[in-house]
């Protein structure tokens, strides 16, 4: 079936209806599509009859030291990704479609957004639940996918829906990475080769976090993981770390030495002008 590309909300409605019977899920991206939102598109498949993809590089969540006028944008080549992934509808407004000139109201992360990621990027998380809430009630899907790379945002998400009564089932997905480790991300390639080899750092920090949690608790994870961050803080170019946490993943508080059950290993940090995130979840 034929992928219909809806610019706006009135081409959006047209497509929807077109759509016929069955359930709809879908996939919100920032485009520069890759392998991570691919596998977001066939979970997505999975759970629904037909997928709807958004690209929208939404201006609200970018804060104005950062990369929103040169976040990559691959609009031709997103589209035949979403056409091999069988998507029946690609939404890409333009930021004046999406936001009214003389808006006022916009979703509140609330605590849990100024803390952790928050912390490094205020008002981001009020931002992301604000287009997403638009997003739902605009596309008005079932079911809608979410990657466990962003694990602040997805756990916001889920939070939003149950806070707020937002009818639509989230779905999380696994973190797509290279052979070697790194996180599939849009912004990897901004990375050079030389900050690409600092920037591994990052998993095989967590993974030296993850592998000492199979015996030592909340400290000697962190104590792990650390360690591999501290060298790679004297690589060229270094490791600029922002945060590494060990946090409840529901609601990204820290977890203390009284802590069980699943918690996320978190780290944030810069190559160069670039700014990296990345987590794993281990079991206490
Ligand atoms: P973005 O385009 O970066 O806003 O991401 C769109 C969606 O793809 C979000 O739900 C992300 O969490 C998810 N995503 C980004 N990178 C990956 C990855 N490496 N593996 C799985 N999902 C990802």
């Amino acid at each position: 079936m034929d992928l219909t590309v809806a610019a706006d909300r009135a081409a959006l409605d047209k497509a929807r209806d077109e759509l016929g019977p069955g359930r709809i899920a879908l996939v919100p991206t920032m485009g520069a599509l890759h392998e991570g939102h691919r596998s977001l598109m066939r979970l997505a498949r999975e759970h629904a009859d037909h997928v709807v993809v958004s690209v929208f590089v939404n201006p609200l969540q970018f804060g104005p030291d950062e990369d929103f006028s040169r976040y990559p944008r691959t609009f031709e080549a997103d589209l035949r990704v979403c056409e091999e992934e069988g998507v029946r509808v690609v939404f890409t407004p333009s930021a004046d479609d999406m936001y009214l000139p003389d808006r006022q109201v916009e979703v509140s992360a609330g605590g849990m957004g100024g803390v952790v990621e928050g912390a490094f990027r205020p008002g981001h998380f009020d931002g992301v639940l604000t287009v997403v809430l638009k997003l739902f009630n605009l596309v008005r899907p079932d079911v809608a996918v979410f990657g466990q790379k962003d694990a602040q945002q997805l756990a916001l998400i889920r939070r939003m829906v149950a806070d707020l009564d937002v009818p639509v089932s989230i779905v999380g997905a696994p973190t797509v990475r290279e052979p070697d480790g790194l996180a599939l991300s849009s912004r990897n390639r901004y990375l050079s080769e030389a900050d690409r080899r600092t920037a591994l750092a990052l998993s095989r920090a967590l993974r030296a976090g993850a592998a000492r949690g199979q015996t030592a608790g909340p400290a000697g994870i962190l104590d792990a993981a650390r360690a591999v961050l501290e060298e790679a803080a004297r690589f060229d170019p270094p490791l600029l770390l922002d945060y590494l946490i060990l946090a409840d993943p529901a609601t990204f508080a820290p977890a203390g030495d009284d802590h069980r059950g699943e918690a996320i290993l978190a780290v944030a940090a810069k190559v160069g002008t670039t700014r990296l995130i990345d987590n794993v979840v281990l079991t206490l």
